[in-house]
């Protein structure tokens, strides 16, 4: 029997498949379970708490054996992280094709899902995790960089330099925070209650420095502001104990948001608890615990919907809080809005989303090489040259080397033909794996998060990712998967992703730019359908064709 043990992806420009398509498919599916990627490795899990790259070990040794041999007319059919079939296909075709998590409607809750996963039948591919593309906390950190550039860009003339921003959460996501806020030139008074958070994130030097004390936080941020340099800050405390504070100081908050993980009341400090008592008083006393977090939670909200009456730029981050609040008895709660339609939205309309590639040769100086070929590309874009730029000074490559950006309609093409010329060239040493997240502008259907208050209302109609995944059948990506539930769980998201890869010939140049136009032309066409006159201005000007509108 095969069983837990360390894996890491091949390196260098030898083959051990029988093609690079396949090549691809078998390094990043290690790739995803190194233990540099993988939080844990040993259960074959990813990261998302239960986001797998393969059911067992078992399904995991027959993926790798059928993809050494799998030839180029041929292709692998996985259904929940396990091998199921390889069919003939032809050289167009994806060499993988993966189902995860799905569920039909009314079973697709956790309680079904679980009893089956159980039984052995299926299992958790969250987005990236069950379709080989995750490139460890580069990816939460540029989504979060995103987020706050857009809001930069939307209400402080294009940077956060003078502005103070104040959060809550330092772990695994939400560490990415204050380092994102920085890099966008502004300041971050972080809250955490939990002392090591604030310590790791110091130590990783995603955080500048700790205050003693909330006078102490704010002296410092208002500070830095005034000299207009960028400053992280971290607050030991309960943030629905520290937020209405500051609230009632008058403290001068441009942008308020959180991440503590209020998506799990059990897993939110609630007020009069201890840190230390945190753990146990939950496993003791949940129903008591569940109903005081959410107390809290309505506490903090009310405090950050205070901050928006006085004027600051305030969102929810995707941690559910105001749902949690509202549960607790907060009307005012969705006073505020979710991160996505408040500025995501209009960069999803453009075809914009998190594009990303990774070395196959495992050599830091191939991804050098393509950061320096994204910024010829693209000078006239600052926020770009400026992430493209500290993300090689700051980010600590983990597995193989990846790189991460947000690039809309027109540009990913761009982008990825290029690359495919630099490895036909010999200007990289080995060929590339280009992908992106299941978060993508045309990609996902998630009421919660991602298709949030469409304009038109259409933001549980799942027909897009489904039709995502299938152009990019059509297309000629390397390998397609169809997911359900992601990082809001069961019933609650359909997603779509493809990885292309470029191995320098003509035959992945063809596939590549029309894989990388019409992926993130499905962002732009389904913006176009809900109504959104970005999308339509996109599509009028780069040529994007929607019949609809051609009468
Ligand atoms: P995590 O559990 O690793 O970290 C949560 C942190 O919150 C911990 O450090 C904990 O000490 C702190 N915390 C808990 N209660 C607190 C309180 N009352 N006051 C101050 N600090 C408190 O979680 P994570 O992976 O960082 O994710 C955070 C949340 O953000 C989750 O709800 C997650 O679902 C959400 N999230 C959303 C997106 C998105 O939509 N863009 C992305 C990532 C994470």
């Amino acid at each position: 029997m095969s069983g837990p043990r360390p894996v890491r992806a091949p390196r260098g420009t030898e083959l051990t498949t029988l093609g690079w398509q396949q090549e691809a498919a078998l390094r990043m599916l290690h790739n995803n379970l190194d233990p540099e990627v993988a939080e844990h490795p040993d259960k074959l899990v990813v990261y998302g708490g239960t986001g797998k790259a393969a059911r067992d070990w078992r399904s995991f040794d027959a993926m790798t054996r059928t993809l050494r041999t799998l030839k180029q007319d041929e292709t692998m059919l996985v259904q929940s992280g396990r091998p199921v079939g390889v069919m003939q296909t032809h050289e167009w075709a994806p060499r993988v094709l993966i189902a995860n998590s799905n569920l039909v409607g009314d079973w697709a809750n956790w309680e079904e899902f679980r009893r089956l996963e159980q039984l052995g039948l299926t299992m958790y591919g969250q987005m990236t995790a069950g379709s080989w593309i995750y490139i460890g906390t580069q990816g939460i950190l540029q989504g979060t960089y995103e987020t706050f550039a857009a809001v930069a860009q939307k209400k402080f003339g294009g940077t956060l330099a003078g502005t103070i921003t104040l959060t809550a959460g330092l772990g695994g996501m939400g560490g990415a925070q204050p380092l994102a806020v920085t890099m966008n030139d502004g300041v971050a008074i972080c809250v955490d209650c939990d002392p090591r958070a604030i310590e790791r994130r110091i130590e990783h030097r995603y955080l500048d420095v700790k205050a003693d004390s909330l006078e102490h936080a704010l002296a410092l941020a208002t500070e830095a502001r005034d000299a207009r340099r960028p400053l992280s800050i971290g607050v030991l405390g309960n943030a629905a104990e520290l937020v209405p504070q500051l609230l009632a100081m008058g403290a001068p908050i441009d942008i308020v948001t959180d991440q503590t993980s209020a998506h799990d009341p059990l897993a939110y400090l609630p007020l009069g608890t201890d840190f230390d008592d945190m753990a146990s008083h939950a496993a003791d006393k949940p129903a008591d615990f569940t109903q005081r977090a959410r107390e809290s939670m309505a506490r903090h909200v009310e405090a950050m919907v205070g901050f928006q009456d006085a004027g600051a730029e305030v969102f929810d981050y995707g941690n559910s809080i105001r749902g949690e609040a509202k549960l607790a008895g907060y009307e005012r709660a969705f006073d505020f809005p979710g991160f996505v339609p408040a500025y995501i939205r209009p960069l999803f309309c453009e075809g914009k989303g998190p594009f990303r590639w990774a070395a196959l040769s495992g050599d830091p100086k191939d991804i050098a090489a393509t950061d320096k070929a994204i910024l010829d590309l693209f000078p006239e874009n600052e926020s770009l040259r400026r992430w493209i730029t500290m993300a090689g000074e700051r980010v600590h490559f983990q597995g193989l080397p990846a790189r991460i950006c947000w690039l809309g309609y027109g540009e990913r093409d761009r982008a990825g033909e290029r690359f495919n010329d630099m490895v036909a060239s010999g200007e990289l040493q080995a060929p590339l794996a280009i992908g992106r997240d299941h978060l993508d502008c045309g990609s996902v259907a998630s009421p919660y998060r991602e298709t949030e208050a469409m304009l038109d209302g259409s933001d549980a109609i799942a027909d897009w990712p489904l039709l995502n995944a299938m152009v990019n059948v059509a297309s000629g990506a390397s390998w397609v998967s169809l997911h359900h539930g992601g990082g809001v769980g069961m019933g609650r998201s359909i997603h779509a992703g493809q990885v292309t890869v470029a191995d320098g010939t003509p035959l992945a140049g063809e596939k590549i730019r029309r894989v990388l136009t019409n992926d993130p032309g499905m962002g732009v066409i389904r913006h176009v359908d809900a109504g959104y006159d970005i999308a339509e201005d996109v599509a009028a000007e780069r040529g994007v064709r929607v019949p609809m509108r051609e009468d």
